[in-house]
């Protein structure tokens, strides 16, 4: 028997409400923000993640998914979001258009990670860019909006971590104070941090293992090595925050996995679950267009895993709203009754009636068994009888009454939802 690759997961019509309700949430907070929608494809050429994710990091290095297809091209399953609507940005000209261009998106995210709850190798995004603008005020909307986005979905309980991790000029000094703490420490740190002092020692800071955590503790912070621009936008960014009554949590252990983040970064994190469970993230990324070969280009974005969101919804007993149910149920017993079964329910669709209709090789008790399993609120009935009399027997399933019925009179009673 094959099963889903380990990682992935189907996700079952019962399911699909909670899907539908964020999806509906996310577009009317992108209609409010201004949004966009952008579709990309599901792979990309393996070097633009390379180049702006970064060589450096885990998500290039032990999790993406790259292939060569049948052409010899290096090609990689997405492994995020920002680079594939940057990369439509430059392709497309929008830097022509009026700035900032803001995207928004609906992905599928591919990382080779290790599974757990909550983690998979397959999820799905939405994300949000705002390309072209370097004001803080944009970062200040990117995380009002996002906010909102989760307040909408009726969650609660969560907090926003914030950190400025600075830019090109002044990163340099605070990753040699980083090196000069961690490096006396050698081997009291894990293997992948005595692995990152080298390629990556922002990525010390969020280290989930318990020895490297008590140790960044006390590691330098880089709200304290920003340059003078950076300190400046930070503040700012802090003002339009208390401005709008948004609490936020400075967190300078929060550097996030992607290379291409400058200044802000921040994460959505649920009172329960800790840093492994963030509902969304994002940051500034003012470098990013010109790393994968385009003219300098300030930009922030934002992403929130679905499937943490449905996570969330249950563990706060958040109801969603439910299809409703079909209308009718068809049942019919007999050949000549089949065929205005059949006519009977094209009839009630092409009237915008939701319908299920049997296929008659049951005893009448068991399709009406099924009839009332649907939820449905009549059950038309055809028998030899109703053929004949061009009727159709239906029965109010609330309250068992049966009365004979023209099909048009069926379509009407059922139109009016009585
Ligand atoms: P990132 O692209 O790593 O900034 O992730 C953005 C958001 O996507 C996170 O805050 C999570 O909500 C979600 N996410 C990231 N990785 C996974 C994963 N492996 N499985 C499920 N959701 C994820």
């Amino acid at each position: 028997m094959f099963k889903a690759p380990r990682g992935t997961a189907d996700t079952l019509p019962e399911e699909q409400p909670y899907w539908r309700y964020i999806e509906e949430k996310a577009l009317e907070t992108c209609r409010l923000y201004g949004y966009g929608r952008i579709n990309t494809p599901a792979f990309e050429d393996a070097g633009l993640f390379a180049r702006s994710v970064g060589e450096g990091t885990d998500i290039v290095n032990k999790e993406m998914y790259v292939f060569k297809d049948r052409s010899d091209n290096e090609l990689a399953l997405r492994p995020e979001g920002t680079a594939s609507a940057c990369r439509a940005y430059m392709e497309h000209g929008m830097d022509n258009l009026p700035q900032p261009v803001k995207l928004f998106y609906f992905a599928d995210i591919f990382r080779y990670e290790r599974p757990q709850a909550g983690r998979y190798r397959q999820h799905h995004q939405f994300g949000c860019e705002s390309i072209g603008d370097p004001s803080p005020m944009v970062d200040a909307e990117v995380i009002h909006m996002s906010r909102n986005f989760f307040l909408s979905l009726g969650l609660r309980n969560f907090s926003l971590q914030l950190n400025s991790i600075g830019c090109q000029n002044c990163r340099p000094g605070h990753l040699k104070k980083l090196i000069d703490y961690f490096a006396p420490l050698g081997p009291r740190l894990c293997g992948d941090c005595q692995a990152r002092l080298e390629r990556n020692p922002l990525r010390l800071l969020d280290c989930k293992k318990p020895g490297c955590q008590a140790a960044a503790e006390e590691a330098p912070k880089s709200a304290d090595y920003l340059c003078d621009e950076c300190g400046a936008h930070f503040e700012s960014l802090k003002s339009y925050l208390q401005a709008l009554g948004i609490g936020f949590v400075l967190n300078h252990r929060l550097v996030r996995g992607l290379d291409y983040y400058t200044r802000t970064v921040f994460e959505i994190q649920p009172a329960e679950g800790g840093s492994q469970s963030a509902l969304g993230g994002g940051g500034r990324y003012d470098d990013l267009i010109t790393m994968i070969g385009g003219k300098p280009t300030p930009a922030i974005g934002f992403a929130s895993g679905m499937e943490r969101i449905v996570l969330n919804l249950k563990s706060q007993c958040i109801a969603v709203p439910q299809p409703a149910k079909p209308a009718v149920f068809i049942a019919c017993m007999g050949g000549d009754a089949r065929v205005e079964a059949v006519k009977l329910a094209a009839v009630l669709r092409d009237g915008g009636i939701a319908v299920i209709s049997s296929s008659g090789e049951r005893s009448l008790k068991a399709q009406l068994r099924l009839a009332n399993a649907a939820g449905v609120k009549y059950a038309a009935i055809i028998g030899e009888d109703e053929v004949k009399a061009g009727t159709v027997m239906l029965r109010n399933m609330e309250t068992g009454e049966q009365q004979e019925t023209q099909p048009d009179e069926l379509l009407k009673l059922a139109g009016s939802g009585q």
